[in-house]
């Protein structure tokens, strides 16, 4: 880090790298002296990722870098509560209406303090009886406008990502953690995920897809309810719901890493040969 920032700007310096690391699945950070940390090499990992953060030894310990109320990262873990048991089937002909069952008891929700930010409820997209579902994190912007997930950039990149897959977005089912925006698209609090996700786990039991993608690390914690790494998820199915939960990169990151997109497309191809999907011939 810059020895000539700013305290503050040094703080604002570091949430913002752990927020990139939260989303390479990196978390459970600590500190070690500089010397350690750079004499050290980091353990050899699975797939590429960031050097482990490191932090300096200019703040006396009694200072934290980053006040423990700032940072969520860091935050001591709840537990997590139970998740709703799974719904029996829908016959496939009422998934749309039970769709709409959910929507309407969600209704003009203000069971969080998401409500207050909001513009509109963004519940879900697509087809009812889809055989992929995808999990986001929360709306954003253009979503929090439009009502609908997965529009804005980050919804471009998923749209190419479904049709690298060889399938239209009108074919999958799209929805989110969180079905109303956070406040400067922040990741959402733990209370606001565990009150709005058993609607989520609804959607899921209604649409029963035979494969469900968690785009990044807020989507697999909350589905899974356990916080681990990205890349303990990653590269593997996991039996969810009666359905096969495969995670990868959230769009949002893959923009700001590029990089990183083969190794999302890997993670898509697992979930392609779940489902049958062969690629579409390259125009
Ligand atoms: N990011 C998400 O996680 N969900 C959206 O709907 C849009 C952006």
């Amino acid at each position: 880090m810059d020895p000539q920032l700013s305290a503050q700007d040094a703080q604002q310096a570091l949430r913002e790298r752990m927020r990139f690391y939260r989303d390479l699945g990196i978390s459970g950070f600590y500190r070690r002296p500089v010397d350690e940390a750079i004499w050290n090499s980091p353990e050899p990992a699975a797939e590429p990722r960031a050097a482990t953060p490191v932090a300096t030894a200019q703040a006396p310990a009694s200072q934290p870098l980053i006040p423990a109320h700032q940072d969520q990262d860091m935050a001591p873990r709840k537990p997590f509560p139970a998740p709703p048991p799974i719904a029996p089937p829908t016959p496939a002909d009422q998934h749309a209406s039970a769709l709409q069952i959910i929507r309407n008891e969600i209704g003009d929700c203000t069971r969080c303090g998401l409500a207050q930010g909001r513009n509109q409820l963004v519940f879900g997209d697509g087809d009812p009886n889809a055989r992929l579902f995808f999990v986001g994190e929360g709306p954003g912007a253009d979503e929090d406008a439009s009502g609908i997930p997965f529009v804005g950039k980050g919804g471009q990149l998923l749209n190419n990502m479904i049709a690298a897959m060889g399938l239209r977005r009108e074919q999958v089912y799209i929805a989110n953690v969180v079905k109303c925006r956070p406040p400067a698209n922040r990741t959402p609090e733990p209370d606001e995920a565990h009150t709005c996700s058993p609607y989520l786990f609804r959607q899921i039991d209604v649409v029963r897809p035979e494969v469900i993608v968690a785009l990044g690390q807020t989507a697999v914690t909350y589905l899974m309810g356990e916080k681990r790494p990205l890349s303990a998820w990653r590269g593997a199915v996991h039996p969810f719901r009666g359905s096969k939960l495969i995670v990868t990169y959230h769009p949002a990151f893959l923009l700001r890493d590029p990089n990183q997109k083969k190794f999302a497309w890997a993670d898509l191809q697992i979930a392609m040969r779940e489902l049958g999907l062969k690629p579409p011939p390259k125009a």
